[in-house]
């Protein structure tokens, strides 16, 4: 240990929206905060620096969003993504709270884009940040600055001692020596466990060392680990996560939102034996794509393959890499390791399974569908006819997961039952209290923002 543990009113573990957002609440009520960030400065932020925009309920026009968005319509909208698991109380306070936010998140730096407009009707419900998540991130550290917020960075937490019904001291690890502060109360707000491989595998099998992570290589779940062992109440199962298919060759960790495909509901998709495997225009893509996720994750090697022609490129968004090209089916094949044959018959099958195009509308449920072949394609089925063909590798990309720390309305965990006097948590380590499996988005910086907020509020108050 280096030197005479410091004391603290409010300690916030991590540096992510979440903490932010409790950092500055505790730090306007009057506490003296510190934020222990495991990332060096320039990677501070966690996944919320991916972040585009923030899922928000509102009577009327509110900042940039148009019409009025009402708590029922927002709770509709979550249960069906959930399947109806959802905490409905934790629900409704985090979508009633989100009103208030957002005037609370522009007093404190962040600026909205104007409204969307386009296909995905978002204009209404989703605040987009001007300069993303980033913008977002740098504006909170500059206020937070302002308000005297500590901030220390590659400050890795590894462990919170349990002192009876309280935490005594946090250990953290920090050029290369272990430091130990006291503090009156404490927010954890650390993220999920997905950038440990090694932790999903126990949970997924070996399938998951194939997986990529779209965020921070931060967010490891050791402060969780922690807590968890130390008999902290849990949420979650630990299978659950929010996971899309992205692009094959995206990095390992932190390739963020330009990584994602769109193409899924215009191709056929088959896995490395050159097989289709799921209908690929089941529904439109922002209500499928967090699907494709598991979906890739369950083929072999955990890989899939998308297969499009030169007459549906320009119908989505594009990636950030450029697709695989040739002048003929075998060809793309040969390129993308996949057996040419194998792909042609599979081609050949869906092609003839096509029926009359004429409806295609790529924006709608068209019912341009195939007959005959399973996987059917039941949307948007046009025959790959017509060169050059493209093609996209996938991986299954992980967001975060759900498995976490179970917290109450004041976002106070406990254990077995018993409220841990001065231990609150805020954002992705304990989404899981909500969110039982699915996901609707912009809903994860809307549970960072109101319970890192109360999460703040709670922990000053009580170490005032
Ligand atoms: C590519 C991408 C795009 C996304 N887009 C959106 C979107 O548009 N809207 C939306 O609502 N959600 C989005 N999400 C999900 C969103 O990122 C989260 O719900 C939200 O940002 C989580 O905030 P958080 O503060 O809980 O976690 P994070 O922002 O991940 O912060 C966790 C922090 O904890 C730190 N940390 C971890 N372990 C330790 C430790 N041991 N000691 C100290 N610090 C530690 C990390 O370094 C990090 O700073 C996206 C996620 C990704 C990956």
């Amino acid at each position: 240990m280096s030197k005479t543990p410091e004391t603290w009113d409010v300690a916030v573990i991590g540096g992510g929206n979440a903490a932010l957002c409790a950092a500055m609440t505790a730090a306007e009520a009057g506490a003296r905060v510190i934020i222990l960030e495991t990332a060096p400065k320039p990677y501070r932020g966690g996944n919320s620096r991916h972040t585009r925009n923030f899922r928000c309920m509102h009577h009327g026009p509110l900042g940039p969003l148009v019409d009025s968005y009402t708590e029922e319509e927002y709770l509709a909208d979550l249960m069906k993504v959930t399947d109806g698991k959802t905490d409905v109380a934790l629900a409704r306070l985090a979508i009633r709270s989100s009103e208030e936010c957002l005037p609370w998140m522009q007093d404190h730096g962040v600026r909205f884009q104007p409204s969307l407009s386009g296909t995905l009707s978002l204009a209404r419900t989703n605040a987009f940040f001007l300069g993303g998540g980033k913008g977002l991130v740098n504006a909170y550290y500059r206020t937070a600055d302002r308000l005297g917020v500590h901030v220390e960075y590659e400050a890795a937490v590894t462990h919170l001692e349990m002192d009876g019904d309280r935490i005594g001291h946090i250990d953290y690890t920090q050029d290369g020596q272990t430091r130990r502060i006291i503090p009156k109360s404490v927010v954890v707000a650390s993220g999920g466990f997905q950038a440990d491989t090694d932790w999903l595998a126990r949970a997924w099998g070996p399938a998951a060392k194939n997986f990529l992570i779209r965020g921070t290589p931060y967010n490891r779940g050791i402060v969780l680990a922690d807590l968890l062992d130390q008999g902290v109440e849990q949420v979650g199962d630990p299978k659950q996560c929010h996971a899309v298919a992205i692009d094959g060759r995206a990095p390992k960790y932190d390739g963020g939102i330009v990584t994602r495909l769109d193409c899924v509901p215009f191709s056929i998709v088959v896995n490395k034996n050159a097989e289709r495997f799921y209908d690929e225009g089941e529904d439109v893509w922002p209500k499928r794509y967090a699907i494709w996720g598991r979906l890739v994750a369950a083929q072999p090697d955990q890989v899939g393959y998308v297969i499009i022609d030169a007459k549906s490129l320009e119908l989505f968004m594009p990636s950030v890499f450029l697709p695989i090209k040739a002048d003929t089916l075998e060809g793309l094949a040969g390129q993308m390791g996949l057996p040419p044959d194998r792909l042609r018959a599979t081609v050949d099958d869906f092609n003839a399974a096509c029926g009359d195009t004429s409806g295609f509308h790529p924006t709608e449920l068209d019912g341009v569908s195939t007959t005959g072949i399973t996987p059917p394609k039941t949307n948007w089925a046009r025959p790959i006819t017509e060169p050059p063909f493209y093609g996209y590798s996938l991986r299954t990309g992980v967001t975060f997961t759900y498995l976490g720390l179970k917290v109450d309305e004041n976002a106070q965990c406990s254990v077995g039952n018993q409220p841990i006097t001065n231990l609150w948590a805020a954002g992705e380590t304990m989404a899981g209290s909500i969110l039982g499996q699915g996901y609707l988005a912009g809903f994860g910086m809307t549970i960072g923002t109101v319970f890192g907020r109360i999460a703040g509020k709670e922990a000053a108050a009580h170490a005032n």
